[in-house]
C-alpha cells in the first residue's frame, strides 16, 4: 500500500482517489436467478439473441387492415374474416377485409394498419370503419425495442427493477453477478450501549450500528455485525481478527481520533497495515484505511453524523467499487441556496440541506439550522447534503451543489 502522507490534512478528493485506488473488485462470479437478482452488479455484458418485440403486432385492440382498402373520405365497410386475440397467430389478409385483433396480437400477413375499436362499428360480420389510417397505423414493429445483437445491458450495473424486466424480456432467466461482498462491522466506546438498556450516566445509546447497518443492507451487502466492542486494545485486537477472518471488508465506528482511549490504529497496526488521515472536511475529520490479511478496513470517525457524511462520501464508492459497480459517483446537482453561510471553514463542507419550493416552480435548498456532528436529526430532515467547497461562503441566491440522499443512500 503506498499511502499518502499522514501529517499533512488531505483534500477529499486526495482520500477518495486514493481508497478507490485500493478498492479492488471481487472477482467471483455466480449465476442469479434474474428474479432474485435485485441489487446484485452484474458481471458480464449482456446480449440480445433476439428481436423484442419478437413479431409485428397490435398496439390496440381493433381491426387490422389494408390502409389501402379504406376510402380516403368517407366510411368503409369490410367484411372481418378472422379473430386474432393475443398469443395466436393469425392467416394472410385478403384484400378488402379486416381482421378483428387484440392488443399483442401478431399482425396477419397482408395487413399494415390497426385502426383501434372506438373507431368502428361490428355488426355481424361486416365492420364500419369511420375514417382512412396511415399504412403503420398502430403497430408495434419486430425489434423496435431490441434487436438481435443489442447489448442490453452493461457489466458492472446494479440492477434494479427495470434492469431485471429487461433482462426478462430477452429470455434470460439468469444472470451472471459477483458474489455478494461480506463486510464485518463493530462500534468502539466504553460509552455506548444498546437501545433497550437503560442508560447509565455518561452513557449513549449506539446510533451508529443502526446507521450503519442500514447504509450496509440496503446496498445489498452481507453484514457481519460484531457489535460493540470495549476502548481496550486487546479487545480490538480480538475482535479485528475475527473480522479479517470472515469479511472482505471491516467498516468500524468510533475509537480513530488520537486520544488515549482510541485503540483502533494501534489494534490494526499489530495485525496488518492502516494510514490515518486528517481529512480537510466537516464533519467527519479523521479517517483510517488499511489492511489485514486479506481484508480492507475503514474506520469511520464515531460522531453519528460524520459516520453518516464519511459512510456516503468514502465507504460508498468503495464498497460499490470493490463490489465490481462501474459508476459511482453520486450525480448532484445546482440548485439555488435559500440560506446565507457567511463564514467560510478551511475544511470543505457537507451540510444536511433540503429543497423548497421557489419563485415561478425554481427549486431552492435550505439547510438544518444546527449541523453539528453530533446532531443525527439534521440527517432526517435532510434530503442531501450540500457540497460546499473549502474557504467558500455562500449568499442566499447563489448557486450551490446538492447531493440528493437518493444518490448516497441507495
Ligand atoms: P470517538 O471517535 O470514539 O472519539 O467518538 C466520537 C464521538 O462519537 C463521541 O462523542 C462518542 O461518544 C460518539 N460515538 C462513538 N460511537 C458511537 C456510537 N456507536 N453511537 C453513537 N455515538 C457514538
Ligand atoms: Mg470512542
Amino acid at each position: 500500500m503506498n499511502k499518502p502522507s499522514q501529517a499533512a490534512l488531505l483534500s477529499v478528493d486526495e482520500a477518495l482517489d486514493f481508497l478507490l485506488s485500493q478498492a479492488h473488485p471481487v472477482e467471483a462470479v455466480e449465476a442469479a436467478l434474474t428474479l432474485d437478482a435485485l441489487g446484485r452488479v452484474l458481471a458480464a455484458t449482456q446480449v440480445s439473441a433476439i428481436s423484442v418485440p419478437p413479431l409485428d403486432n397490435s398496439a390496440m385492440d381493433g381491426y387490422a387492415v389494408r390502409a389501402a382498402d379504406l376510402n380516403a373520405s368517407g366510411e368503409t365497410r369490410l367484411a372481418v374474416t378472422q379473430r386474432i386475440p393475443a398469443g395466436c397467430v393469425g392467416s394472410a389478409l385478403l384484400p378488402q377485409s379486416a381482421a378483428r385483433i387484440f392488443t399483442g396480437a401478431p399482425i396477419p400477413p397482408g395487413a399494415d394498419a390497426v385502426v383501434m375499436q372506438e373507431d368502428t362499428t361490428q355488426v355481424d360480420d361486416i365492420v364500419t370503419i369511420q375514417r382512412a389510417v396511415p399504412s403503420g397505423n398502430n403497430i408495434r414493429r419486430a425489434g423496435e425495442d431490441i434487436a438481435p445483437g443489442n447489448t442490453v445491458l452493461q457489466a458492472g450495473v446494479r440492477l434494479g427493477p427495470q434492469h431485471l424486466g429487461l433482462a426478462a424480456s430477452i429470455g434470460l432467466a439468469r444472470l451472471p453477478v459477483y458474489r455478494k461482498l461480506k463486510i464485518a462491522t463493530f462500534f468502539t466506546g466504553d460509552e455506548i450501549v444498546m437501545p433497550g438498556q437503560p442508560l447509565a450516566p455518561g452513557q449513549i445509546y449506539n446510533s451508529n450500528r443502526f446507521t450503519l447497518n442500514g447504509l450496509l443492507r440496503s446496498m445489498g451487502f452481507d453484514v457481519v455485525d460484531l457489535g460493540i466492542v470495549p476502548d481496550d486494545l486487546e479487545a480490538t485486537v480480538g475482535v479485528l481478527r475475527s473480522a479479517a477472518s470472515q469479511a472482505d471488508v471491516i467498516l468500524t465506528s468510533g475509537g480513530v481520533s488520537v486520544g488515549e482511549e482510541d485503540h483502533v490504529k494501534a489494534a490494526v497496526e499489530r495485525l496488518g497495515e492502516i494510514a490515518m488521515w486528517r481529512i480537510s472536511m466537516k464533519p467527519g475529520k479523521p479517517l483510517a484505511f488499511g489492511r489485514i490479511d486479506n481484508a480492507s478496513f475503514i474506520g469511520l470517525p464515531g460522531n453519528p453524523v460524520s459516520v453518516f457524511v464519511t459512510f456516503c462520501i468514502f465507504a460508498r464508492p468503495f464498497l460499490l467499487r470493490a463490489q465490481g459497480v462501474m459508476d459511482i459517483a453520486p450525480r448532484g446537482f445546482w440548485v439555488e441556496a435559500a440560506f446565507d453561510w457567511p463564514r467560510p471553514d478551511r475544511r470543505r463542507e457537507y451540510l444536511r440541506a433540503r429543497r423548497v419550493p421557489g419563485e415561478a416552480g425554481a427549486t431552492r435548498v435550505e439547510i438544518y439550522p444546527h449541523q453539528g456532528s453530533g446532531v443525527l436529526t439534521s440527517t432526517v430532515w435532510g434530503e442531501g447534503l450540500i457540497d460546499v467547497p473549502a474557504g467558500a461562503t455562500i449568499a442566499r441566491g447563489e448557486r450551490v451543489l446538492f447531493l440528493p440522499f437518493s444518490e448516497l443512500l441507495a
